[in-house]
């Protein structure tokens, strides 16, 4: 049987560094993977390495995520599945946008990444890596990838992409998925929760990328203090097409006239606002408490369960396709990829 062929794609953070023989961390080789990982060999796959300019992930814009889905749209064709070695701050953001802008989906798009760098003698870089080429390249006895979506893993966990956030500076366990199951769990052997994997697109459509993203959304953070005067300036931010309202618990917000009549007045402008939970974990249900209910009055949008991460990268991917009013509301309510809870 025909090996399957995983292509790497490297674009920084910790994982890339090693050590070198004075000791100094340096960026690791990957075209010598197998000579630096034996462990690669034992998994009967043949591995191809692209390199993009290495960054902390703290620098990466909407224009990477856009390169990075050309590179695996590109390469499409050639390879079973995608390893993407991403710094953690930002992992998240990265891998909902690419779930969002890879339409057709069937192949198996991992990311992964470490807390600690893969020169050091106790870095998770090594297993992650290891465990993401072998998710990647598994397929069904129809040779069909097992895991066709973009996804996460961390620690002995693979997670639906868009379903997570970085929750720990110090864990190894770094990333959570409150709202939704793992799609595997990692001990001796690899457990697939299959009931729980995406299958977007019949196996072997044609890969399709919407890669016009528009950055006009913001993220504000409700917090007891947040004054009229930097609540107004943030509404009315030059070019503001999207704003992404963190609330708090099922999606309370004050009540006072000055809050809501700022956001009425931007809803009627045209400008979507979304409402998601501070909480990690849960959903905004706004009709529970007359401190949500104002807002869906109002027509700010439910986000339901959705993470920060996703819901900001949605909006500016339907943002970016030219949604408005109602289409817009519609399709960041609905579940697209997975990345909320329908019932
Ligand atoms: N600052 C690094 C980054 O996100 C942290 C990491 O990779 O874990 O690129």
């Amino acid at each position: 049987m025909k090996k399957a062929s995983i292509l790497i794609i490297y674009t920084g953070g910790t994982i890339g560094m090693s050590r070198n023989e004075s000791g100094a961390l340096i960026p690791f080789d990957f075209n010598a993977i197998e000579q630096e990982i034996p462990a690669v060999k034992n998994l009967d796959v043949d591995i191809s390495v692209h390199k993009m300019e290495a960054i902390d992930s703290s620098n990466v814009t909407p224009k990477r995520w856009c390169e990075l889905a050309h590179i695996i749209a590109d390469n499409y064709v050639n390879y079973n599945g995608f390893v993407v070695l991403h710094g953690t701050d930002t992992m998240s953001y990265t891998a909902s946008a690419l779930s969002f802008m890879l339409d057709n989906l069937s192949k198996p798009v991992i990311f992964t990444g470490s807390q600690i760098p893969m020169g050091i003698l106790r870095t998770d870089g090594r297993e992650n890596l290891v465990t993401a080429i072998e998710i990647a390249s598994s397929t069904d006895e129809k040779g069909r990838a097992l895991v066709p979506e973009v996804a996460l893993y961390f620690q002995n966990c693979l997670f639906r992409a868009n379903r997570t956030s970085k929750h720990s500076a110090e864990e190894l366990s770094a990333f959570t998925s409150r709202n939704y199951a793992p799609l595997a769990e990692v001990g001796v052997n690899i457990k697939y929760n299959e009931s729980a994997i995406y299958k977007s697109a019949p196996y072997f459509e044609p890969l399709h990328i919407s890669d016009s993203l528009d950055e006009n959304v913001i993220v504000i953070k409700l917090f007891p203090g947040l004054s009229p005067k930097s609540f107004r300036a943030m509404l009315s931010i030059e070019g503001v097409k999207g704003v992404v309202l963190e609330t708090y618990g099922t999606g309370n917000a004050p009540t006072s006239a000055w809050f809501l009549d700022a956001l009425r007045e931007v809803i009627e402008r045209g400008v979507a606002v979304v409402n998601i939970t501070q909480c990690r974990g849960g959903a905004v249900a706004m009709h529970l408490y007359e401190t949500g209910q104002q807002l869906e009055d109002i027509g700010v949008i439910s986000g339901y369960d959705m993470t920060t991460e996703a819901a900001t990268t949605k909006l500016m991917w339907l943002l970016g396709k030219g949604l408005t009013g109602k289409a817009l509301a519609d399709a960041m309510s609905n579940s697209l990829r997975g990345e909320m809870t329908t019932n």
